[in-house]
């Protein structure tokens, strides 16, 4: 795999930074994720943009290629012949040569890393046939889940949770309400209404969420952005998650209680495909 690390394109194994990097010392990185269907970015201005705010919003210098970061993707997506996957991206506070919780000062450049994942079938995922089955759990993480930053320990913890009991994902539950899941946004549908939980620093702001909202929105559907609990949404028509990596999936079961029928919903299985179908086209 060809990697891109500040400024150069290198096979991975030669790729190497500092054991005094912040990222790896104090999680003091953000992140994106794009994915990439038929050799093309999409939502990539959403995802520039929310970078661009992740760096603000932690007082950290904007790489010096900002703004060649389409480019850059589109290279990788070529060098490493990317049909379907995604691209990581990761900016850290970069190296000051010591451990220190005080931020360097700008004499020191931030780390600019992007690597490829190759994923064949990312969009006639399987898994969208099934549904997700749900656990819930305590929201455990720090208060800025609006930026998005590598601190993703508690979402590794609650995955793994997942796993052990035979699930797929978690959603989070703060103060008797779901805030999202461990890596997506979450969703239930009642009757002819979609509800998420509405945007504050207590989720992430989804690109995939925008862009979904904006879609049912202009197909007449209604949307609630409010926050909703476990009881409410296991009584709910439909339930589904979505994020760059997933798009829309659908969730069937949650703490052991089947949503609906118990298998994808109408809603889910539409919203999945006027996704796929408006963000292929709008591909860069
Ligand atoms: N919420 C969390 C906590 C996430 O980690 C992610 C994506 O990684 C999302 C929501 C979905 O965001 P997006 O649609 O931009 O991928």
């Amino acid at each position: 795999r060809i990697v891109y690390l500040n400024g150069d394109y290198l096979p991975e194994e030669e790729a190497k930074i500092s054991i005094f990097d912040r990222s790896f010392l104090m999680a003091d990185g953000v992140y994106e994720v794009t994915s990439v269907l038929d050799g093309k970015l999409i939502d990539f201005a959403g995802h520039a943009k929310r970078l661009e705010r992740s760096l603000a919003e932690l007082d950290m210098q904007k790489p010096d290629a900002f703004d060649d970061l389409l480019e850059i993707h589109r290279e990788l997506v070529r060098r490493n012949d990317i049909n379907e996957g995604m691209i990581y991206l990761q900016v850290s506070r970069g190296s000051a040569g010591d451990r220190d919780f005080v931020y360097p000062d700008a004499s020191v450049k931030p780390t600019l890393v992007l690597f490829t994942q190759n994923k064949p079938g990312l969009a006639d995922n399987p898994k969208a046939r099934e549904g997700f089955k749900i656990i819930s759990i305590e929201d455990q993480r720090w208060g800025r889940r609006d930026i998005k930053t590598t601190q993703l320990l508690y979402p590794s913890m609650g995955k793994m949770m997942a796993k052990a009991a035979g699930c797929d994902d978690a959603w989070l539950v703060e103060d008797g309400h779901v805030t999202e899941g461990t890596s997506n946004n979450a969703y239930i549908v009642k009757g002819d209404t979609i509800i998420t939980r509405h945007l504050s620093n207590d989720i992430l702001h989804g690109i995939t969420r925008a862009a979904v909202l904006r879609f049912a929105r202009e197909a007449q559907m209604k949307v609630e952005e409010r926050a909703f609990t476990i009881k409410e949404a296991q009584q709910a028509d439909e339930a589904f998650v979505t994020s760059a990596s997933t798009f829309v999936m659908p969730v069937v079961e949650i703490d052991g209680a089947a949503i609906g029928s118990g298998a994808p919903g109408p809603v889910a299985g539409r919203l999945r495909d006027i996704y796929l179908e408006e963000s292929r086209k709008a591909a860069v």
